[in-house]
């Protein structure tokens, strides 16, 4: 070699040292443990952060397998393949195991080494400890599990278990011939007792009474509260019709026995409305309904008794049958207008959006709310053309909003049963289509029912499908339905809408509070927008910004309205000084 060659030589090993020299420095400097893996899988480089997470010292660990030190090697050597395959891979959920036995769960991000003829030499691998979090996100998720089933005061099932066991217990009495009793209870005058000795007397007597009422009920019931002094007792597996009396009986007189507690006696009542499951296709909701109406019969009647359900109540089947085709001509003949509630960012004054929901503008009865007409509709081939119709009018309003120089997103309600059609995405395509004009960004579908969602992957297909052309998902009523959170972990939604009764009782009540607190964290955690409905009060705003949920909407913002009063109101709308102040604290 020549002399010049040697010299060039000689300063290239140095430049290499000193590049050896300063990579080695920044490895050390991470926190993270970090190795280098050979193109064999051993160990050829790691960081002081390794010998702390393993137990082991360098000499140890240089020149054996990485996978030995995981508690799933088979799972450290396929994520190594990828890493060869892909060129580098993320967040991969791992443990690694210390020598002392104790496990880390970590989630590792590795890329492979090239050297310089751009040949992969080896993989550098590193793992961050997420222990803590998963701890923390664990005991959260369980918690929320627990009281998005669960009534956190008295320990009953609330309104979502109700549905499902009530669900299944329809089932079993259609299978094995037995007679079906759904009740309503209400507490007969329980406001007063709050409001004259205060929510934690109210709190104690709810839980005296509802133990005792499980008490009276047989083990195949199932008791539920489903709001401040209203409970269902599903009555299941009964022999005869009549059989339902002696129960309800035996839960009258479970609350009427007199209370004592600090000293004071209490002498509560309740009144009961009471109906029978038959094959008329009433489901779940239906029958619940109709306890209500028995029950406020028994109110009527003067309380502190029962009441069967009859068609004096209300004839819903009647109405059910003549409404069919009644929705099916308003369609026709063009009655169903769209009205549009403001969604806002009360720290901002930001109008971010509306939402689009239904009417009937029915040529008798004068306008009437949605919930008179869809759930007639509900799971009938017919609700999936008022569903459509309700996109294409929004698409529409979009467009003519934006003649007039208005910009606003529209969000729609769209049922668990249109969402789940085969045909949800040909549809949506061909609607978006229709109005060129309309960037898809500008739609949102809010799901409502959650719990009506079958084959979560299907319908996360769907949701992914949807993406696609553009268009954004809100799951509508968070914390109600059963939604499991795994259905939130799945489905690719870009908002979730807290449920207006959480917020309504949200200062009265902590568990409704916690429940907020929750769902705005998991949000949080999970990068999703979310949004609180139905705040009716300054109050309720200020303290939803206080716990960082900004974006709102409820009638002290304003009411839904028709399109034509928007422009209008968005000229005029302020929010409350209140809520910018809040948002600074
Ligand atoms: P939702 O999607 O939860 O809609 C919010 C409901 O809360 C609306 O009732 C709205 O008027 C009401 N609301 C808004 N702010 C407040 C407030 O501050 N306090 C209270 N107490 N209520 C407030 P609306 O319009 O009667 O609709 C009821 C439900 O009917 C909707 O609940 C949704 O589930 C369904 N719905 C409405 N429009 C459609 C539609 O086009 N398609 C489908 N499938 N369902 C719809
Ligand atoms: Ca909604
Ligand atoms: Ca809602």
């Amino acid at each position: 070699m020549s002399i010049g060659n040697r010299i060039k030589t000689l300063n290239k090993s140095a430049t290499q040292k000193k590049a050896s020299a300063y990579a080695r420095s920044l490895i050390e400097a991470s926190l993270d443990p970090l190795i280098i893996i050979s193109a064999e899988g051993k160990i050829t480089d790691l960081n002081n952060a390794t010998e702390k997470a393993t137990g082991y010292t360098h000499e140890e660990l240089v020149g054996s397998a990485f996978s030995d030190y995981f508690t799933e090697p088979d799972k450290a050597r396929a994520i190594y393949k990828l890493v060869y395959e892909k060129g580098f891979v993320t967040d991969y959920s791992l443990a690694i195991c210390h020598k002392d036995g104790h496990v880390t769960d970590v989630l590792c991000n590795a890329s492979v080494c090239r050297n310089q003829r751009g040949e992969v030499e080896g993989v550098l691998a590193a793992a961050r400890d997420v222990t803590e979090q998963k701890k923390a996100s664990k005991k959260h998720h369980a918690r929320l599990e627990y009281i998005s089933h669960y009534d956190v005061l008295t320990n009953l099932p609330n309104r979502t278990l109700l549905a499902d066991r009530l669900s299944q217990d329809i089932l079993k009495s259609e299978r094995k011939h037995t007679v079906l009793a759904v009740a309503f209870l209400d507490l007969d005058n329980f406001k007063v007792v709050n409001d004259t000795y205060g929510h934690h007397v109210g709190d104690e007597l709810l839980i005296i009474v509802s133990r005792r009422m499980e008490d009276a009920l047989r083990k195949e019931d199932t008791l539920a509260r489903i709001g401040g002094d209203e409970f269902i007792a599903v009555l299941a597996n009964l022999e005869k019709t009549e059989n339902y009396q002696p129960v309800l009986e035996r839960l009258r007189l479970a609350v009427s026995k007199p209370i004592t507690t600090g000293g004071i006696v209490f002498h509560l009542s309740v009144s009961i409305g009471v109906t029978l499951y038959s094959q008329d296709g009433a489901g779940a909701d239906m029958l619940m309904r109709r306890a209500d109406q028995a029950m406020y019969r028994a109110k009527q009647a003067g309380k502190n008794r029962y009441y069967l359900f009859d068609s004096a109540c209300d004839d819903a089947t009647n109405i059910q049958r003549e409404s069919l085709d009644d929705i099916s001509a308003a369609l026709d003949r063009r009655e169903f207008v769209l009205f549009y509630q403001p969604k806002v960012n009360m720290a901002s004054g930001e109008v971010v959006g509306a939402e689009g929901l239904i009417r009937w503008q029915h040529p008798v009865r004068g306008l009437v709310p949605p919930l008179d007409f869809l759930p007639i509709v509900e799971d009938h081939a017919i609700s999936l053309d008022v569903g459509e119709w309700v996109i294409d009018t929004a698409l529409s309003q979009i467009s003519q909003w934006r003649s007039i120089g208005i910009s606003l997103p529209i969000s729609v309600n769209i049922s668990a049963y249109q969402l789940q059609h085969d045909n949800f995405v040909t549809r949506l395509t061909a609607l978006l289509a229709a109005h060129p004009d309309v960037s898809p960004h500008d739609l949102e579908l809010e799901v409502l029912e959650t719990s009506a969602l079958r084959d979560i992957s299907q319908v996360s297909a769907t949701m992914h499908a949807c993406r696609e052309l553009g268009v954004h998902f809100a799951l509508d009523d968070f914390g109600t339905g059963y939604s499991p959170l795994t259905y939130f972990k799945r489905l690719p939604a870009s908002a979730i809408k807290l449920d207006r009764h959480f917020v309504r009782d949200m200062l009265d009540d902590r568990y409704d509070l916690a429940i907020i607190e929750g769902v705005i964290h998991l949000a949080e955690a999970f990068e999703r927008e979310v949004i609180a409905e139905g705040v009716e009060t300054i109050e309720h705003g200020t303290a939803l910004l206080q716990l960082g949920c900004k974006l709102a909407q409820g009638y002290c913002i304003a009411k839904p309205m028709p399109a034509n009063d928007m422009p209008a109101w968005l000229n005029d709308w302020k929010p409350d000084d209140a809520w910018r102040i809040a948002d600074v604290e």
